[in-house]
């Protein structure tokens, strides 16, 4: 696990674009946290890395929006309202992990269905007194795959680390 920390929206949103660099097709990431934690802000963040030109905004009502304007095509979900498992399949996840770089947000909850090759980022408040634009972000490998990759991640994040 490596974890981060970041100051304001903008400093998460360019850690994720420093991330999205090493993304490729077929890859899953969770993302985990309260609500407000800065998950659609790190979303955002990836599309932006990717060159995603339109304006990204919450899939929460939409569960899935698709990007195709960037390096790779981008798609962001957000499975929150999701009541069961049998909705989580309407998603048709296979074929949209096999398009693009998939994003989650509240991943965890279907993580049943999931690939157990993914990357979770998890984003927190830091301990009370610390400025209210600050987050913590770990980054946890899933799987053997990501174990791997996480360690060429490390050298694009280290301005990150504490
Ligand atoms: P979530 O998708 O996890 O519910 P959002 O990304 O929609 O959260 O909202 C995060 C909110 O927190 C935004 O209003 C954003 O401006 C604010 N914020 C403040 N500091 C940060 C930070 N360091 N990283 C991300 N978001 C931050
Ligand atoms: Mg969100």
């Amino acid at each position: 696990m490596i974890t981060l920390a970041t100051s304001s929206p903008q400093d998460t949103q360019a850690l994720a674009a420093a991330i999205s660099d090493h993304l490729v097709v077929g890859d899953l990431l969770v993302l985990a946290g309260d609500l407000g934690a800065g998950k659609t802000c790190f979303a955002q963040g990836l599309g932006g890395g990717l060159g995603v030109d339109e304006r990204m905004t919450s899939p929460t009502f939409t569960l899935v929006n698709r990007y195709q304007s960037g390096r790779l095509e981008l798609n962001h979900l957000d499975v929150y309202r999701l009541d069961d498992t049998a909705e989580t399949l309407d998603l048709d996840l296979p074929e949209l992990l096999e398009v693009g770089v998939t994003v989650i947000e509240w991943g965890e909850e279907i993580d049943q269905v999931l690939p157990v090759d993914h990357l979770t980022v998890r984003l927190r408040y830091p301990d009370v007194g610390a400025a209210d634009d600050a987050r913590i972000i770990d980054l946890e490998a899933g799987g053997p795959e990501w174990t791997d990759r996480l360690g060429a991640i490390v050298p694009s994040v280290e301005r990150w680390t504490q």
